[in-house]
């Protein structure tokens, strides 16, 4: 049996779908008018996908000016989230999704990079959507590290389609990538099976292979799960 995947819905969804099938899953779209708990119930991997920015209210700030949100998908994800990482459910947080696992255990966000940082780097490259955009330093020894090839220290090709970021890392955190300019492009819970982020998006590379290792490493973990349950 293929471990069953819960991916929650967004508007560009075909690449993660894609992206688990391959890697062995098998996909379950979570609505944001599911029951969080109810969800969990009937899945073995979660995958928060991307979307819209998180309401600063969740991390106590007020909004930015160029914060667009999505209250419904909030209210459905903050405790599915904090749900998954409970049950120490193997997650993978895509892009909003590592926004939404951070604000869920209790860290911020940077609410928009180019007013935040001086940077060189383009983090908003729309198109194509496996355009290289930046590089991220990968720190050694993390499961991110055993999750790309490469020789240490690693060095990784990324896109990039976001204007915000993990600012203060929630505390069952470290960080796993940070991109040349300091932006925060990955985080790991390192004492749990896989509990991992990024903030690129590497379900996009499906047809070349970049990130199969990444989300085999998911689906691996999930399909424990399933033969323990
Ligand atoms: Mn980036």
């Amino acid at each position: 049996m293929r471990p069953v995947i819960g991916v929650t819905r967004c508007s560009r969804i075909d690449d993660y779908v894609e992206s688990v099938v391959r890697a062995g899953g098998e996909p379950l779209l979570l609505e944001p008018t599911d029951d969080p708990s109810a969800s969990l119930d009937r899945i073995d991997g979660l995958l928060l996908t991307g979307g819209a920015d998180v309401d600063p209210a969740e991390y106590g700030e007020p909004p930015h000016p160029s914060v667009e949100i999505d209250a419904a998908r909030d209210a459905f994800e903050i405790p599915l989230t904090r749900g998954a990482m409970a049950r120490e459910m193997p997650l993978l947080a895509i892009c909003r999704g590592v926004q939404v696992l951070n604000v869920a255990a209790g860290g911020t966000l940077v609410q928009d990079i180019p007013t935040a940082i001086t940077s060189d780097l383009n983090h908003s490259v729309e198109v194509p959507k496996d355009a290289v955009a930046h590089s991220v330093d990968i720190v050694p020894g993390s499961r991110l590290a055993g999750c790309v090839s490469g020789t240490t220290p690693q060095s990784c090709a990324v896109n990039s389609r976001h204007h915000q970021s993990v600012g203060v890392v929630g505390a069952p955190f470290v960080v796993s990538a940070v991109s040349p300019d300091g932006v925060i492009e990955a985080i790991e819970q390192p004492d749990v099976p896989f509990c991992l982020g990024v903030q690129w998006h590497p379900e996009n590379f499906w047809r070349t292979g970049e990130f199969a290792p990444l989300f085999a490493s998911f689906i691996d973990a999930a399909r424990r799960r399933r033969h323990q349950r």
